[in-house]
């Protein structure tokens, strides 16, 4: 077995007793990861999975969650890990689109039963630890490769329906590789897994690089900035993912400026545009952020910011992995020159076959084998990449292409500017202006004249909002992403 599914096996030969999971005071070590997979596979199988069938899960960060990923590796099946935060509708289409016969949840199961899977289990509780002990714990022998499917998860549709990335056990594992290369993971390492596993960074920037190193993953069902820094002193957590939305919060709680943080050695931020203030904040209390760039469909890792370079090479988001190859090309895909936009394309071993169910999709989103990202950056003399915005959200204003990211990123330094996004609106005059949607910090109520007023000098001005509205809140995915279509919907055409 060449799978993610021998992992316990392999770990619980090396270091049976060290820690792999923690979750709620409970410590799983790798010989009961190794044995609890086992038996869940025996369960899975006499429930009727077999090879190629797919298994979902729903449910919050819990040791559940890996048992399935595990135990469905095992078995050559494919895990299929749900969104907590989609409604019964939506989760009823991508187990409608991926097949699923089989449910593992968590919490009660009100929602599972609405969406009529013919086989759901209780993953936690008495009877969930009454199945695993009564199934058989002798090893599960089925023959997986590394080109067999591992995974479909579904991308977080900032953009139209949720399309199936489907990832092979030999993508999780190279990723898994470029990060133990790039963040230099020790086995000791103990991370603190808040990032939902349901999301790609979550699973595969933190949690599956330190089991397969042999460290230990502190589950927590829901990230509480409050409760992170005590988690981060019980424990002694040494690495950290998150958002940049996650780190944010932290920077706004009270104990921020006294919290014990000495234990953390590696902070990854990642996934969204990660604003110049937050780096500079983590930089006063001493600590380097490293970031990251990628997607799902690639597993995520491609770009990386080490920590030799995180200062020198703030904003960008570093060069490819070292399993991977990026380039950053024109409309006729070739390289564009030095500080040029052009479209991020990645190529490698992380990056998946395609989309599930879905040909003419997937056909579109690769150009001789390279995979397009949609997403525009520039590349500096010494190859590092900034990324600048996605192709689909630039405004064209007057015939001047205007990246929102750079605007937020403008807004964002302001002391007063909690969160922002812009947009495109239409205007007589120039076709696309932008708009700025502010939520201000707690207590400021900045007049959007002066948050306006702020820019000029710091920014072109064509790409200086031609309206701003202050809101309570901006609607994002559960991976921190501005969420701008419903942006769009709700501000595009609204007076101010
Ligand atoms: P997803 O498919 O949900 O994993 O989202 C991937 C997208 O998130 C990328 O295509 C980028 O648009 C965005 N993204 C991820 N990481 C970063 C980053 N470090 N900086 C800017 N945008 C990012
Ligand atoms: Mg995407």
């Amino acid at each position: 077995n060449e799978g993610l599914g021998s992992w316990p096996a392999r770990r619980a030969r090396k270091t049976p007793h060290r820690t792999a999971l923690i979750h709620h005071g409970t410590t799983y070590t790798y010989a009961d990861l190794h044995d609890r997979t086992t038996r869940l596979a025996h369960v899975l199988r006499a429930q009727g999975v077999r090879r190629g069938d797919r298994v979902a899960y729903l449910g919050p960060n819990h040791p559940s969650y890996l048992e399935t990923l595990f135990a469905a590796g095992t078995l050559g099946a494919v895990f299929v890990p749900l969104n907590t935060r989609l409604s019964t509708a939506e989760l009823a289409y991508q187990i409608r689109d991926s097949g699923a016969k089989t449910l593992l949840h968590t919490g009660g199961g009100d929602q599972a039963k609405e969406l009529s899977v013919p086989v759901t289990i209780e993953a936690e509780g008495g009877r969930y630890e009454e199945l695993l002990a009564t199934a058989p714990a002798d090893p599960v022998d089925e023959a997986v490769g590394g080109d067999d499917l591992c995974l479909i998860m579904y991308t977080s549709g900032t953009t139209g329906r949720p399309k199936g990335a489907m990832l092979t056990h030999a993508n999780l594992t190279w990723n898994a590789i470029n990060v133990l290369v790039d963040h230099d993971l020790i086995a000791d390492e103990v991370a603190l897994v808040s990032a939902p596993l349901f999301h790609t960074a979550g699973l595969n920037m933190l949690t599956l690089p330190v089991l397969l190193k042999g460290g230990t993953c502190v589950l927590v069902g829901a990230f509480d900035p409050e409760a992170t820094f005590d988690l981060v002193r019980r424990h002694g957590i040494t690495f950290m993912f998150g958002v940049p939305t996650m780190f944010d919060l932290l920077t706004r709680q009270p104990a921020w400026p006294t919290a014990d943080l000495s234990s953390l050695r590696i902070l990854t931020c990642g996934g969204a545009p990660v604003p110049p203030p937050l780096i500079a904040a983590y930089q006063e209390r001493g600590l380097t952020f490293l970031q990251g760039y990628g997607m799902t469909e690639a597993a995520p890792g491609t770009l990386f910011l080490d920590a030799e370079h995180a200062v020198s090479k703030a904003g960008s988001a570093g060069v490819p992995h070292f399993f991977s190859d990026v380039q950053v090309v024109g409309p006729d895909l070739t390289p564009v020159d030095t500080g040029e936009t052009g479209e991020v394309v990645v190529r490698g071993p992380h990056v998946m076959p395609g989309y599930w169910g879905l040909p003419a999709e997937t056909e579109a989103a690769f150009s001789d084998g390279w995979f397009r990202t949609g997403d525009a950056a520039r590349v500096d003399a010494d190859g590092y990449v900034t990324i600048v915005d996605r192709f689909k959200d630039m405004i064209i204003s007057g015939g001047e292409n205007i990246y929102p990211a750079e605007i937020e990123a403008a807004l964002l330094a302001h002391p007063d500017v909690a969160e922002c996004a812009v947009i495109g609106v239409p205007d007589e005059k120039w076709g696309e202006v932008p708009r700025a949607i502010v939520v201000p910090r707690t207590g400021a109520a900045p007049p959007p004249e002066s948050l306006l007023a702020s820019l000029s000098g710091q920014l072109a001005k064509y790409k200086i909002p031609k309206s701003l509205i202050l809101a309570p809140e901006l609607p994002r995915t559960a991976s921190g992403k501005l969420i701008k279509s419903r942006l769009r919907a709700t501000y595009g055409t609204a007076p101010t």
